[in-house]
């Protein structure tokens, strides 16, 4: 028997006003399998991930990750209505899932290693020797055992980006989202972010990476998927997506990037 997929988004709808964002997205994230999301800008790739990690609600359609619908409880009616879940199971479906965004949103009035343990320490009640030996080795992964006690403004955008995934990881999520996690930093300091993922990705860990960096998606991706305009336009294998696009939309994308 084929496991569950990790994240399943059935028919996903979502609209702003009268403005039709996601017309109805249907993908699969097997676990410990990597996807990049590509698309043009206002192709709604932010909102869709926003979708998974209740950032925003779905309209219509579900997402499920790990086999929990988001957000709702299924109801045990023969219709099979689903019913808005308390926030207390929110807040624990939230926790699950790691989520890192183009800024990198550190705490300002705490150390690197300060904003690693802050969520153990205060939300998951870890002790703080724990959290401590636990953030180390998590700075470890990501290159940065030497600046534990620096404070976000002294440490570049790269490194504030690795603290930013040390911190999501802290919280031993069963998905990770990063939303161009590279695209706010300086050209130099891109390969160190990407090597970080690169890493997590080989650890087995499941990840959906809206991304621009198609070098990465070419190399780590297991399914690459083409958004535009709130659909899924073409996905697969990253050789068959990036490099023999079907559609012309992805083509005319993909000239726009490479
Ligand atoms: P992408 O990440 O692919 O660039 P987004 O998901 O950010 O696209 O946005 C898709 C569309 O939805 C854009 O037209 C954007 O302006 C609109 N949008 C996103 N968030 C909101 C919001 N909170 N309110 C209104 N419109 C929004
Ligand atoms: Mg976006």
């Amino acid at each position: 028997m084929t496991p569950s997929p990790l994240v399943e988004a059935r028919n996903v709808r979502k609209h702003f006003g009268a403005h039709h964002v996601l017309k109805g997205i249907d993908l699969e994230v097997r676990r410990g399998e990597v996807m990049c999301l590509l698309g043009p800008s206002g192709s709604g790739k932010s909102t869709f991930l926003r979708c998974i990690n209740h950032l925003e609600k779905v309209d219509g359609g579900r997402i499920y990750v790990d086999g929990e619908l988001i957000g709702y409880e299924e109801h045990a009616s023969r219709k099979g209505r689903a019913r808005e879940m308390k926030p207390k199971q929110i807040a624990a479906q939230r926790r699950s899932i790691g989520m890192v965004f183009q800024r990198f949103n550190l705490f300002p009035h705490l150390t690197a290693l300060g904003n690693i343990t802050e969520a153990p320490i205060g939300v998951a009640h870890h002790s703080r020797a724990d959290a401590r030996s636990r953030g180390m080795e998590l700075l470890r992964r990501v290159g940065l055992t030497d600046h534990a006690g620096a404070y976000p403004a002294h440490l570049s955008g790269g490194q504030q980006q690795r603290v930013a995934i040390a911190r999501a990881l802290a919280m031993e999520p069963k998905l990770m989202l990063f939303d161009e996690p590279t695209s706010a930093l300086d050209p130099e300091l891109v390969g160190d972010v990407l090597s970080v993922m690169r890493d997590l990705a080989r650890s087995g860990m499941t990840m959906i990476v809206v991304t621009h960096e198609i070098g990465f998606a070419r190399e780590v991706a297991d399914q690459v998927v083409f958004m535009d305009d709130g659909i899924v336009v073409e996905s697969g294998a990253p050789s068959r997506v990036i490099d023999d696009p079907r559609h012309e939309r992805t083509r005319a994308f993909l000239d726009s990037v490479l």
